[in-house]
């Protein structure tokens, strides 16, 4: 187990470009010197929640799967009641893309229902202060009314390509719904939007929208290929949150006095795939044509969330897409490049900060 003592709790977030500060009028839960246990720190959103705490002061609890298999329950009770951490960010998960989603469903809902269930029932019987479970936007009936609030869940069908992933998260929200009914444990779920960021997974098949395309459009830029390949018609509008945004509005949920169990967490617009597509190809600086590919699935048409409750807490986000996609382009060329069969120092990225 990694433990790291980080400073005291800033409540002033500059973000990457510089435009706003937001304070935290109502602070209930200081970070200082508290043993803060975060889930599945290796992921993108993870990391970006050990980032966001390092200025904390809190003693950071991590885990790796072969110090603790958050499948095994005995393993996680046991380590829970050794460590007896007061905060819990539950990140840890088996996520993966459309396609991903749509070919392992069986994986994703018993991974994800295992874990979640002996990760929150095990921080009530440790006594845990408060948790925060990240849930998706997938969660949301197809057909529910724009942009979505939280109260348009289990009220209509979900899309099917992703609907086993979708059910094992909702699964998780009703448990943190039922441990607040029944034990008046202070748990929290989290529906963010299409994340991106550094630490995301560049898989050719398994990847979100934005890696999916990012490192496409990267590997014709350097093959000199003309086309740029991108899933479904392009019609279909997402909504995306920089993965250092997210892990900010975890810290001041966890750092308020949040009344209610659930929160979107949002960046509050869409764009269709097809615009998303340009601004990639403009920050990789991929000049040839972008072509659909209408075997794979476009997935629900729109899901733009809600964010007014998170919003009168008083938290906004503070990276914009063109920023945050460029700073994505940096990190895959520093990390992922070369695996993706290129010649990273050859890529350069453009626009951004
Ligand atoms: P994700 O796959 O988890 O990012 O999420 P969604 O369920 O929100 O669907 C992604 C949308 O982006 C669908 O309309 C896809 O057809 C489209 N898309 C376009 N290119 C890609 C790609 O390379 N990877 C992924 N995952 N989606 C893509």
């Amino acid at each position: 187990m990694l433990v790291n003592e980080a400073s005291f709790f800033s409540v002033e977030n500059s973000g990457c470009n510089g435009q706003f500060n937001y304070q935290v009028d109502d602070v209930v839960n200081d970070f200082k010197g508290k043993k803060v246990w975060i889930t599945g720190h290796r992921g993108m959103l993870g990391s970006a929640m050990v980032r966001s705490m390092a200025d904390s002061g809190a003693y950071l609890l991590m885990t790796s799967r072969v110090e603790l298999d958050l499948l095994d329950r005995d393993a996680v009770m046991d380590w829970l009641h050794a460590n007896q951490p007061e905060f819990v960010f539950h990140i840890g998960a088996k996520v993966g893309g459309i396609f991903a989603n749509a070919t392992l469903p069986a994986d994703f809902l018993f991974e994800n229902l295992s874990i979640q269930s002996n990760v929150i029932d095990g921080a009530y019987r440790a006594g845990v202060r408060k948790l925060l479970f990240v849930a998706s936007n997938c969660t949301y009936p197809t057909n529910a009314s724009q942009p979505i609030a939280e109260d348009a869940l289990l009220t209509g069908p979900l899309d099917g390509n992703i609907r086993a992933y979708a059910v094992s998260k909702i699964a998780g929200i009703e448990m943190c719904r039922a441990y607040r009914r029944q034990h008046g444990s202070d748990f929290v779920s989290i529906i963010p939007p299409n994340l991106y960021g550094p630490g995301d997974n560049y898989h050719p098949q398994h990847s979100h929208v934005v890696a999916g395309i990012l490192r496409r459009a990267h590997e014709a830029k350097m093959a000199g290929v003309k086309e740029l390949v991108v899933w479904g018609d392009g019609t279909p509008r997402r909504e995306l949150l920089h993965v250092d945004d997210l892990a900010n509005a975890m810290k001041f949920i966890m750092a308020t006095d949040a009344e209610h169990d659930l929160y979107n967490v949002g960046c509050g617009h869409d764009m269709a795939i097809s615009q998303i597509a340009s601004i990639i190809a403009e920050v990789t600086g991929f000049t040839g044509a972008i072509e659909y590919d209408h075997s794979k699935p476009n997935g629900t048409m729109r899901k733009l969330l809600d964010n007014t409750r998170v919003s009168s807490l008083g938290w906004k986000p503070a990276i914009s897409e063109r920023d945050g996609l460029a700073g994505a382009y940096r990190d895959f060329l520093a990390r992922h490049a070369a695996e993706a069969g290129t010649d990273a120092s050859a890529g350069t990225a453009a626009g951004g900060h």
